[in-house]
């Protein structure tokens, strides 16, 4: 059984289900004014406790490193499994949980697809092939990621679009996938699903590469490495902004995700995690966030000037 989440989830008391036991989802836009919804702890938590886990809906490796991590979980590979050309995967069980994009995907000739994306430095167009991938193999709703809060589109933003689209789609014709199977693979789902992933996509930044690195690492104090690729996930995207968070994900090894509390938490505070670099100055942060997620930032930090 593949290990993906793919949540057809279309109900708050389905997501609220689905909760782990230290946070609840509250839609109430009294308690959160940029999102109208946010994540609550149900009880204390302390200083550096995990919150809860997350599995990517969808990940994929940047280009760069395309060769060198797991094509389906990010982790590094070691010598062994790294091939040297083409992708590969870090174990079986990635190799089967893979299946429900890899068999769509290699019967199709990406490289157009491809050089459009590394040409014009764009990363998110691949999380959007391999969701289509999902669709078309029947592992995933085309309406996966409708719940996630879709970011504003310039006119030409969408115009940009267009040649990944149409490149997209002639990528999966040329593999003679049927009309029926792409009828979900309109410009307009397509720029849907890039609007959400624009502003719900986490860069993963792995703490440490390999178990040797792990060991050689003083365990206070891992350093980050360059980011590996891009995920989406359900949860974390609930979580609200703010420049002084309580709260982090951190990735260990691969692109599972671990969220964090940062100091401790009371019962019934908001969770929230910073959505951009932490030590950027206050315009900085401002114009980033209205830039790039939408919304001036009132958080305490902001508000007393910092
Ligand atoms: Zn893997
Ligand atoms: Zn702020």
């Amino acid at each position: 059984m593949p290990t993906f989440h793919t949540p057809l989830l279309h109900h708050h008391s389905r997501l609220q289900q689905a909760f782990p036991t230290l946070i609840r989802l509250r839609f109430e836009s009294r308690f959160t004014e940029s999102a109208g919804r946010g994540v609550f702890a149900t009880r204390k938590i302390g200083a550096g406790d995990l919150i809860h886990t997350a599995k990517p809906i969808l990940a994929h490796p940047s280009l760069s490193t395309i060769n060198t991590v797991c094509y389906f979980c990010l982790k590094k590979l070691t010598s062994t499994e790294f091939h040297g050309k083409g992708v590969a995967f870090c174990s079986q069980e990635c190799k089967e949980n893979a299946k429900v994009f890899y068999e769509v995907e290699t019967k199709a000739d990406w490289l157009a697809f491809d050089d459009y994306c590394r040409n014009k430095g764009l990363k998110y167009p691949l999380l959007v092939k391999r969701l289509a991938c999902m669709v078309i193999s029947g592992a995933a709703s085309a309406e996966s990621l409708d719940i996630l809060q879709p970011s504003n589109l310039s006119h030409e933003m969408v115009l940009e679009m267009e040649e990944g689209y149409g490149l997209l789609k002639r990528g999966f014709a040329m593999a003679n996938i049927s009309d029926e199977q792409m009828a979900f693979l309109t410009k307009k789902w397509y720029n849907s699903v890039l609007a959400r992933i624009r502003i719900n996509a986490f860069r993963i930044e792995l703490a440490v590469g390999s178990y040797e690195d792990l060991l050689s690492s003083a365990s206070a104090c891992v350093e980050a490495e360059a980011a590996v690729g891009n995920a989406v996930y359900m949860l974390p995207s609930l979580y609200n902004h703010d420049c002084d968070p309580n709260a982090h994900i951190v990735w260990i090894d691969s692109a599972d995700a671990q969220l964090k509390a940062l100091c401790d938490v009371e019962e019934d505070e908001e969770l929230r995690i910073c959505y951009i670099d932490v030590s950027m100055d206050r315009d900085a942060r401002q114009s980033f966030l209205l830039q790039g997620f939408g919304f001036k930032c009132n958080c305490l930090r902001c508000s007393s000037g910092d």
